[in-house]
């Protein structure tokens, strides 16, 4: 370790500290914790070669990490310190009611290999739980085991296949996706082992019924499912959803449900009333538990009867004991270790209940609303590729700009100038220079109008002044960064120099 004169943390900027790892502050000998007076007979190290050299940990004082990591933290973007506008994410208000519920002793300090009786209270949530989601879904059960929307995707989509392996149907190789769905689903059909065939989407943003028509034709028995995104990546509710899923079923085959943003029509419409076997819902988008960074999900999946003997392990249930744990008889198996994300299913259910039933009416009103309002600000500002009233999100296209020699990417990063979170942009793929905005329902019409009146004086500058937005984002921290190299060449280690 190179020796440093003095401690030079306090001359550190906030800017420089982002460029500093905490080894760059290390001092030998600096210590953060008070040790304990030895109280075992002293003894002498290992020899030498037995110990590990390469073994560096930073040394500093308690201030100093608390410091460190405070001022990183500030540098963080989050829905508690600005709106987040990024389609399909659904990155909504997490009220902290949820936080208080989730830290009960009586959940946070649960042990997972505890026995059934003492845990009954949190078995019966999770049991309340499936009965809210089975009942709002319009679906018969429902599992609490997966951990994230794409993880119940694969569970949906694994349990159609034992499904159909168990009633004749296991020559069934095909899974049609639209190509307006979310990415997971054609991912998840992949990773269950089935060709997966796409379906066009019409001048309206439906699925081309007439290209589905066709491919079942073609090739009816061939096909086990179709995975339909409901509202799609469009922000758009496929209208003729009841007749796809009576053209499915009239072939053998199953309809799959994406929910992951079922924010967009909770208490309006349920699924299971629109002819869906099996449908997932994301607990961390809809139910407002907390996302982002790749931090604990749940991804539920509710099913039809027919398919409930196939859902994963464990299950909750109710018998004259009480809460039990169950494996059902023809289960999937084990999605991962223990009961999923509980503190996490503790959060929704916190949730749920605070809004009561008017209350989870009242989300999808306000992000379709919300949604809706910005859709009408932006269109003549932005091409709007699909005219029609949105859902819970809309989609723009930046082909107007891209003329000008401004790309959706200018765009998003210009709105870090603005002080917003960029929306997702490039996606679905179906969009030339596709701008998804999802203001999710928290946000208030201020914090609404404001993001409106960013948007419009960017496409301003995009006439006026396009090297402004080209150049953006000029108060961030770091500016635009090599997105290939850290892509293809990502420096993910510290290394000890020399
Ligand atoms: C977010 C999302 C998913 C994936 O959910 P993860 O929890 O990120 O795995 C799938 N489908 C849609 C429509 C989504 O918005």
């Amino acid at each position: 370790m190179t020796e440093r004169p003095d401690n030079d943390f306090d001359r550190l900027t906030a800017d420089d500290l982002g460029a500093t790892l905490t080894f760059d502050l290390s001092r030998p000998g600096r210590i953060g914790c008070t040790l304990p007076a030895l109280d075992v007979p002293e003894a002498s190290p290992p020899p030498a070669e037995l110990l590990r050299e390469e073994l560096s940990l930073p040394e500093l004082s308690q201030l100093e990490v608390v410091r460190y990591f405070t001022v990183l933290s500030q540098r963080n973007y989050s829905i508690d310190t600005g709106s987040y506008p990024l389609g399909s994410c659904s990155m909504k208000y997490n009220p902290k009611i949820n936080e208080d519920v989730a830290r009960l002793p009586g959940f946070a300090q649960l042990h997972p290999m505890q026995p059934a009786e003492s845990t009954q209270g949190a078995l019966g949530l999770m049991h309340g739980l499936q009965r809210i989601l089975a009942e709002l879904t319009g679906m018969d059960e429902v599992s609490l085991a997966p951990a994230a929307g794409a993880q119940g995707e694969l569970a949906g989509i694994l349990i159609a296949r034992a499904y159909l392996g168990a009633n004749g149907g296991g020559g069934r190789r095909r899974v049609l996706v639209p190509d307006s769905a979310h990415g997971t689903n054609p991912a998840t059909a992949a990773m269950a082992g089935f060709e997966v065939a796409s379906i066009p989407s019409d001048a309206d943003g439906n699925m081309d019924l007439a290209a589905l028509e066709r491919a079942l034709d073609e090739d009816g028995d061939g096909v086990a499912a179709l995975m339909l995104t409901l509202p799609s990546t469009l922000g758009l509710f496929e209208r003729r959803i009841v007749r796809i899923g009576e053209l499915l079923h009239a072939h053998g085959a199953l309809l799959y449900g994406d929910g992951a943003n079922m924010n967009a029509v909770l208490g309006r419409v349920k699924p299971g009333d629109l002819g869906f076997d099996v449908f997932h819902l994301n607990l961390h988008k809809t139910f407002s538990t907390p996302h982002g960074g790749g931090g604990p999900g749940a991804g539920p999946i509710a099913v039809k009867a027919h398919l409930a003997p196939f859902l994963p392990t464990p299950h909750v249930r109710q018998n004259e004991g009480g809460f039990v744990l169950t494996t059902p008889e023809r289960s999937i198996g084990r999605l991962g270790s223990f009961h999923g994300n509980f503190g996490v299913l503790v959060r929704a259910y916190a949730y749920i209940l605070s809004l009561g039933a008017e209350g989870l009416r009242a989300i999808s009103e306000a992000a379709v609303l919300n949604a809706n309002y910005v859709q009408a600000r932006l269109r003549d500002a932005y091409r709007l590729p699909y005219d029609r009233r949105c859902l819970h999100e809309v989609v723009f296209s930046g082909s107007r700009q891209k003329a000008k020699g401004v790309r959706t990417l200018d765009i998003a990063k210009r709105l870090i100038d603005y002080g917003f979170h960029p929306p997702t942009i490039y996606f679905p793929l179906i969009v030339d220079e596709a701008l998804m905005i999802e203001p999710t329902e928290s946000e208030s019409k201020e914090t609404l109008d404001a993001f409106c009146d960013a948007m419009l004086a960017i496409a301003r500058e995009a006439e006026e002044s396009p090297d402004i937005v080209r150049a953006a984002p000029t108060r961030a921290p770091l500016r635009r960064l090599d997105e290939a190299t850290a892509a293809r060449k990502p420096v993910l280690r510290w290394r000890r120099e020399g």
